[in-house]
């Protein structure tokens, strides 16, 4: 198990905690890990059952509350049907606790006492609640209009905020200028949040029965879940789980579209734009710092990306809200991308799983509104 520079391969002992290669690029993780179904099977119904999955010492203790295992429902759409993972119900009200429970996890484990992240928001208040949980020292970089919601969310669990009055690249530039004297928990940089977020996967694969769907239409921004979703089937798939990799489909707002256009346009780097505002702002990440990772990804799976007008996810938050669904809209954009798909390229029997990402209690200030008509 290896921390592996994705510029220059080199690479460095898991042991000691790091965020980026020694020439200053993104990191991932040399690990093909193998389960034991028939023991994974007897534990308790949380994303902590597939332990031996995560890049862990053996000594290491969870920073969990028993999260995960969240209900797979299905969800109709006219005459087809897709099925679609809760993962609003996590503790901190995103499936980002995938994520943060097993980098904390590994953080505290090897000593690490104080932390610092940059977040437009659920991330935020996801390492915000594990840091308070492991007792580890919080600093959260925000860019000014952040989701008060979310701000007290991270507030009250004890993390200290820091509004950067700049862009969201603003934002983490000051955070890692701080992290040169703590450490940079990033959901973006560190590469264990990642093979937290690839649960879902094994979630999905067991949940299908040990088979995996066909496709996963996913909110991309800056593509934690994603890319933890294509390493998960890639694990399954090179230990002979599955016969195939399940195709992933990347949702984001047309407002802030840099992947979806790259994608178009048969591009391998994203190109810099000017993003127009937009109510999905989970994934209104103008420069995805992981966004090539992310087309290599999607295109190997024979998947694409989606663009969702501001229009159609108004109308898709209001029609989940209107099925009991309380999310918040950035979960929407990914539903009207699911929508899409099966009303225009899924076969009739194509299984398509989703996800409902956020909890509508993060934006309640946004339903004002449309509440006053
Ligand atoms: C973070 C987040 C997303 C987008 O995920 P990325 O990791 O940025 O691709 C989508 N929905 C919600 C609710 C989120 O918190």
């Amino acid at each position: 198990m290896n921390f592996i520079c994705r510029a220059t391969q080199e690479t460095y002992p898991l042991d000691v905690p790091r965020w980026r290669s020694e020439s200053g690029n993104l990191l991932d993780i040399q690990f093909l890990p193998r389960l034991d179904w028939e023991m994974t099977t007897l534990r308790p119904y949380d994303l902590w059952r597939y332990r031996e999955v995560m890049p862990l010492s053996d000594m290491a203790r969870p920073v969990s509350f028993g999260e995960g295992f969240t209900p797979l429902q299905k969800m109709s759409f006219g005459p087809k049907t897709a099925w679609v993972k809760l993962d609003f119900l996590f503790p901190s009200g995103s499936y980002k606790d995938r994520g943060s429970t097993l980098m904390m996890s590994y953080l505290r484990d090897r000593g690490v006492t104080e932390v610092v992240q940059d977040s437009s928001g659920n991330a935020g208040a996801s390492v915000a609640q594990y840091a308070a949980r492991a007792g580890i020292k919080c600093r959260i970089f925000l860019p000014a209009g952040t989701s008060p919601a979310k701000i007290a969310q991270m507030q009250f669990c004890g993390a200290e905020i820091v509004e950067i009055d700049g862009s969201r690249e603003d934002t983490a530039r000051a955070a890692r200028e701080a992290a040169e004297t703590t450490f940079y928990a990033s959901h973006v940089w560190h590469p264990l949040f990642f093979h937290g977020t690839k649960t879902f996967a094994y979630e999905l694969y067991e949940q299908f029965n040990f088979k995996a769907p066909d496709t996963i239409v996913l909110p991309a921004g800056n593509g934690t879940l994603l890319l933890g979703v294509y390493i998960g089937f890639w694990e399954l798939f090179h230990t002979g789980a599955i016969p195939k990799m399940p195709k992933l489909i990347g949702v984001q707002a047309a407002a802030c579209a840099p992947l979806y256009q790259a994608f178009q346009n048969g591009e391998t780097t994203v190109p810099a734009l000017n993003p127009e505002p937009t109510l999905a702002e989970g994934i209104a990440i103008a420069q995805p710092l992981r966004g090539p990772q992310m087309l290599e990804y999607v295109r190997e799976t024979g998947g694409r990306f989606l663009a969702i007008e501001e229009a159609e996810i108004i109308q898709m938050w209001h029609h989940l809200a209107s099925q009991g669904y309380f999310v918040e809209p950035t979960s929407a954009a990914v539903i009207a991308g699911l929508q899409f798909y099966l009303a225009h390229e899924a076969q009739s029997d194509e299984r398509v799983v989703s996800v409902l990402s956020g909890h509508g209690l993060k934006s309640v200030e946004k339903m004002k509104r449309p509440l006053a008509g």
